[in-house]
């Protein structure tokens, strides 16, 4: 028999966590072995005071498993985070010094110079700070790694193809994004049904400064971010999963409107090479019907892994210009976490 390698969740009756809980049954590498959440939840069992909001029912053994604590102390390899990012810096430091793999949904540790933001089709030898991490913060086994804002994970994955055959200079991006994505209860229903709101709270900035992060370069020790000037516009819209993202793009090398297409659709990268068990096989899925994407019909496709690309097409200021979509709760946040886990346990970190 082959025993799977242990993990917890931190915020496993959150909206992220119940995505790490649904995702990570039947896992062909990972079990589930602890839950903590808020004092709220401790001690508690976790079918009592999760508000559960999945089209799945609670796995059996996670219902009446314990919520405990987010202390180290339980018994797991990797811990998946999934906290309100107003606790999840100071407490996935603590995790990290007691020798846990933390991998992180939280904007907490993203922009820190030793820490990764791992996107691994795009940028897995970004892990090489992982050594530089341990021995900046004295960290003997454990470390941190954190995955991309939601929308910035759309929208890498849409720009990866093209910038690599073409380069990228700059970027425009506005985003219609899911109610989901703000956690529950997240926006009052009297706010966005029949609406648009057309703030979110440092989601602009995130998009400009992760984007060029993860698409820069490991060169002696450092991230050199992306030299592209990325401009976001962020929008929240009502629907319940799903961030659409409309996208323009200057390139640096001049490509016709079908290699770009051509880039797009034949995307491939490590993780598929590695068939890794949360891979899709299409990373990038291009679609060339007219009123597509749409959340409705196309946010799960791959399982909810890839990014979505319609509506391809020349802009008369930039080059070109498209529409995105990807799942915010599962690409964009639990299902990138255990991607991210699963390069790692294939990298030989476990
Ligand atoms: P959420 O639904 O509000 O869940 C927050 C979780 O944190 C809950 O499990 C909560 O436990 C726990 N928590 C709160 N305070 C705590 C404390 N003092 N100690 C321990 N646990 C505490 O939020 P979410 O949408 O899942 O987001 C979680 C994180 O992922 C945030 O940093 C967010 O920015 C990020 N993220 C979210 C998305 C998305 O689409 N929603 C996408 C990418 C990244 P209780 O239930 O016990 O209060």
């Amino acid at each position: 028999m082959t025993s799977k390698i242990k993990v917890g969740i931190l915020g496993a009756t959150g909206t992220v966590g119940q995505r790490f809980v649904q995702l990570l049954e039947n896992h062909p590498w990972f079990e589930v072995t602890a839950l903590a959440a808020s004092e709220r939840s401790v001690g508690k069992n976790y079918g009592e005071v999760v508000n559960w909001k999945l089209n799945t029912s609670i796995p059996d053994r996670i219902r009446n498993m314990t919520v405990l604590d987010a202390e180290p102390g339980f018994e797991a390899t990797i811990v998946f985070s999934g906290l309100d990012a107003k606790v999840a810096g100071e407490i996935e430091e603590k995790f990290a010094e007691n020798g846990y793999a933390v991998i992180s949904n939280s904007k907490n540790h993203r922009m820190d110079d030793d820490v990764p933001i791992l996107l691994p089709e795009i940028n897995a030898d970004h892990l090489g700070l992982i050594e530089i991490q341990r021995a900046r913060r004295g960290y003997e086994h454990g470390f941190i790694v954190t995955n991309s804002n939601c929308s910035t994970m759309t929208l890498c994955l849409a720009l990866a193809p093209i910038e690599r055959e073409f380069g990228i200079e700059n970027v425009v991006v506005t985003t219609l994004q899911a109610v989901s994505g703000a956690g529950y209860p997240g926006v009052p229903s009297l706010d966005i049904v029949g609406n648009v709101i057309p703030f979110i709270g440092e989601e602009e900035e995130k998009i400009e400064r992760e984007t060029r992060k993860i698409l820069g370069h490991l060169q002696n020790g450092k991230i050199e971010l992306h030299p592209m000037k990325v401009s976001a516009t962020t929008t929240r819209v009502p629907v319940v999963d799903g961030h659409t993202e409309s996208v323009n793009i200057k390139l640096m090398k001049e490509a016709s409107l079908e290699e770009v297409k051509r880039a797009l659709q034949n995307y491939t990268s490590l993780p598929q090479k590695l068939q890794l068990p949360s891979a899709p096989q299409r990373p990038v899925i291009l679609k060339e019907e007219l009123d597509r994407p749409q959340p409705r019909f196309d946010v799960n496709l791959e399982n909810g892994m890839a990014t979505i690309v319609g509506r391809v097409r020349p802009c008369t200021i930039m080059d070109y210009k498209f529409v995105i979509l990807g799942h915010n709760t599962i690409r964009g946040a639990a299902g990138a976490a255990i991607l991210n886990a699963e390069l790692l346990k294939a990298k030989g970190f476990f």
